[in-house]
């Protein structure tokens, strides 16, 4: 029941016939030397990853995440994973963890040690930051231009823009800059002005009574806590969408937020120095409905 936990994966095929993975499972000290020098994932950030979150000992959108594992490691030319090995994973250490309170629980697959024979995979869980202040005062956000037209993912498919890559390096930069402007955090936009995602979340506005979020047509990520919100804002008879939408939409839009699997919906309260609308009451119960979801 201690954290860190950290569990090393043999993984198997996604075509496996076995139904049984524990003796894939090799729990390790977390502290302890656990990847080659050589492993492509440390080298070139050449893998990809998932990260969910764990409230109260229940691990939240299970599928969706392994879903969405699936989903880039078929953009990467990865082995698929084998998505019952996952399941059985999360759910190993979820027996192994502490049952109260937040934690986030991340898992990677990587290409493995470069001329290896195998893929590499892992997961490890910690205890979530406490992020009860900024879900309940919201966060001051810039907008950044990422570099690319709208449809980069179809012209450049090698760039791997819709998966969830190892390769956070650009998304760490983007927050470091937020902090030197004076801001919490951002959200990118196209270099030809249309709302994409934060660099660790995704982006929601309301415009007109409507929920909008920008479509996840392969250059962002399609983000498990925005289908979460979608659906409790469509199960309390809100209209939702998913569109291109542009920097002027977001500009003029009566809220946004940024929402992921950990800190969960956060609202922007300021936009490029500007005074942004803010919903302080439906942030609290979306927060609320996010913590609550009983549903793997
Ligand atoms: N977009 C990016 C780039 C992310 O890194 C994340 C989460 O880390 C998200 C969107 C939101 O995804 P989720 O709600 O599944 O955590």
């Amino acid at each position: 029941m201690t954290l860190p936990f950290t569990l090393l994966i043999d993984p198997e095929p996604a075509d496996s016939p076995r139904t049984d993975f524990v003796d894939t499972f090799h729990e390790i000290d977390s502290g302890a030397p656990a990847l080659r020098v050589a492993e492509l994932s440390t080298q070139r950030g050449d893998g990809i990853f998932e990260t969910l979150s764990v409230v109260d000992g229940r691990p939240h959108e299970v599928e969706p995440h392994i879903n969405r594992l699936v989903n880039s490691a078929q953009i990467c030319d990865l082995p698929v994973p084998n998505p019952a090995q996952w399941r059985a994973a999360i759910a190993y250490a979820v027996e192994r963890i502490p049952g109260e309170g937040e934690l986030a629980l991340k898992f990677v697959l990587s290409r493995g040690v470069e001329h290896g024979p195998a893929p590499t995979a892992w997961l490890h869980a910690t205890r979530a930051a406490d992020f009860r202040a900024v879900r309940e005062n919201g966060i001051t956000v810039i907008t950044l231009d990422r570099g690319y037209p709208r449809g980069v993912a179809e012209q450049a498919p090698w760039l791997l823009m819709g998966a969830k890559t190892l390769s956070y390096a650009v998304n760490m930069a983007a927050l470091r800059e937020a902090k030197r402007r004076g801001a919490d955090d951002t959200i990118f936009l196209t270099h030809d002005g249309y709302v994409m995602e934060g660099p660790t979340s995704s982006v929601v506005l309301r415009i007109d009574g409507r929920y909008l979020t920008p479509a996840p047509s392969g250059a962002i990520l399609h983000g498990t806590t925005q289908q979460s919100m979608f659906e409790f804002l469509e199960a309390n008879g809100a209209a939702t969408e998913y569109r291109d939408i542009t920097v002027d939409e977001l500009r003029a839009a009566d809220a946004a937020w940024l929402v992921s699997s950990v800190r969960l919906a956060v609202a922007v309260t300021e936009l490029d120095g500007e005074a942004f609308p803010h919903d302080t009451e439906l942030t609290r119960a979306l927060n609320e409905a996010l913590l609550d979801r009983t549903k793997a």
